[in-house]
């Protein structure tokens, strides 16, 4: 079945689906492990204001810190280069592997690889990409893609990856957590001793000491980024820090924002490719920093987004992202943060109704450890949306008149007698169960309260002083 364009149509086919209903169990877990670390650390609020402090002064002082970054690592022989767009980016990890004869490369979980559908490239010319992170190794055997930017497979049961195991890998059906891991562990051991090339993402970079850092709960991207001889770290450009101290504190609320955990199993930080004597480590360390529409947000209304530290939480709590998961924003960014990130990224079109993709009730921002101001961002690109013409007729034609009547106290006054009036005939105990016209989306999975027959106005004026 080919992928509905738009939000309402992709949403339509996901809502009320067993998947769905995983992701929304899943992540209301999620949400009360966040809740519950949270309250449990004191200092939170004062952290996440320095992480606000943090991030914007990054964002503020990209240029420099950038070059600090990677004057430091060249320094201690590792490689920076630059990508303005995917192309680019892709081009660069092409040339690096080529040149390097890899054939095989295990990678680590990383948005900004999909972002650039690095996989696809890298698969045109020959070399094999073996995802290591569970999640994304069981979307990658199943030729799926994940549904949560924290934990990729919250839509498949364990019977399910059990019997992908059994077809795909040949194992004997288990639905059995630690043994399911098991044989992923098994299946991925060798694959890691046989790979040329380990590719991974990047929570931060450290201008100051020029290190990369990656956190991770599996151990996985510790392997693939010690274990083959070249490393190739790919991060978008907004991820770094000045300094450890900053780095140290980012560090502290995205665990406890992103999974409830005080810190993450695996912090790796990695300031160069192996030096003599060292046991381990890559050959070769390259860092490719890729812009991909970035400078244009940070010259935007929502340059604040790129502030943000990928904990998830803001998905978490969205009644849509709850609703629907994170298949129904059809790209690799999904929730509040997505619907700001992807149009900016991939252009307007057609991303430009994932902002709509929000009741604006704030709950994302509430929860947000870099108090990132999600709600009147995506305001700004609704508008956006509406002076570039995008809206349908009927909704934009509807609006005006809605304006009209909202702002002339008599016809509001006799538009809420009518509303109540012609609701009557759809309602029952004061719920409307279905409306018609080109709101029925929205009882066809839920319930409207009926427009009051008496407004709230009219019983002060009937009742005041009684
Ligand atoms: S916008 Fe905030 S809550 Fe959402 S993923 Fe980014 S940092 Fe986390």
């Amino acid at each position: 079945m080919s992928q509905p364009v738009s939000f309402l149509g992709r949403a339509e086919r996901l809502l009320g689906t067993d998947e769905a209903e995983a992701v929304g169990r899943g992540v209301s877990r999620f949400a009360t492990n966040r809740d519950q670390a949270v309250s449990a650390f004191p200092v939170m609020e004062e952290l996440r204001d320095r992480t606000r402090t943090i991030r914007l002064r990054s964002l503020a002082h990209l240029d420099r810190l950038l070059a600090e970054f990677a004057d430091r690592l060249t320094e201690v022989g590792g490689q920076v280069h630059f990508a303005a767009d995917a192309a680019e980016a892709n081009e660069i990890v092409a040339g690096i592997l080529e040149r390097t004869g890899a054939k095989l490369a295990v990678k680590s979980k990383s948005m900004v690889s999909e972002e650039i559908e690095l996989n696809d490239h890298l698969g045109q010319m020959g070399v094999r990409v073996v995802e290591t992170d569970l999640g994304e190794f069981i979307v990658q055997l199943a030729g799926d893609t994940p549904s949560h930017i924290i934990a990729p497979v919250m839509h498949w049961t364990r019977q399910g990856v059990g019997e992908l195991f059994t077809s795909k890998l040949g194992a004997e059906y288990t639905d059995d957590p630690g043994e399911l891991n098991e044989i992923a562990r098994e299946h991925l051991r060798q694959i890691f001793l046989e790979a040329d090339a380990g590719i991974s993402g990047v929570n931060l970079a450290v201008a100051e000491s020029g290190s990369v850092v990656l956190v991770t709960n599996e151990g996985n991207g510790r392997l693939t980024t010690t274990a083959p001889r070249v490393h190739v770290a790919l991060m978008g450009m907004e991820r770094i820090v000045a300094n450890w101290q900053d780095a140290a504190v980012v560090l502290e609320v995205l665990a406890r924002s992103a999974t409830g955990q005080n810190l993450s199993v695996y912090t790796n930080v990695m300031t160069g490719p192996r030096r003599p004597g060292d046991p381990d480590g890559p050959e070769e360390l390259h860092v490719v920093v890729i812009d991909n529409g970035r400078s244009d947000i940070l010259a935007g209304p929502t340059a604040e987004i790129l502030a943000c530290i990928r904990c998830g939480a803001c998905l978490n709590v969205c009644p849509v992202f709850r609703s629907v998961g994170g298949h129904g924003y059809g790209t690799v960014y999904s929730g509040p943060m997505g619907a700001i990130v992807t149009p900016g990224i991939f252009g307007m079109e057609p991303w430009w109704d994932l902002p709509y993709a929000s009741t604006l009730c704030g709950a994302c921002e509430e929860v947000c450890p870099v108090g990132i101001q999600i709600p009147s961002m995506l305001l700004e690109l609704r508008k956006r949306a509406a002076s570039e013409g995008r809206l349908p007729g009927w909704l934009e034609a509807g609006m005006r008149r809605y304006a009209r009547t909202a702002s002339r106290p008599t016809s509001w006054s006799r538009a809420k007698k009518w509303a109540s009036r012609l609701s009557a005939p759809f309602s029952s105990r004061g719920w409307m169960r279905r409306i018609p016209g080109p709101a029925r989306g929205w009882t066809d999975h839920r319930d409207f309260p009926r427009p009051a027959k008496e407004s709230f106005a009219q019983w002060w004026s009937d009742n005041r002083g009684s």
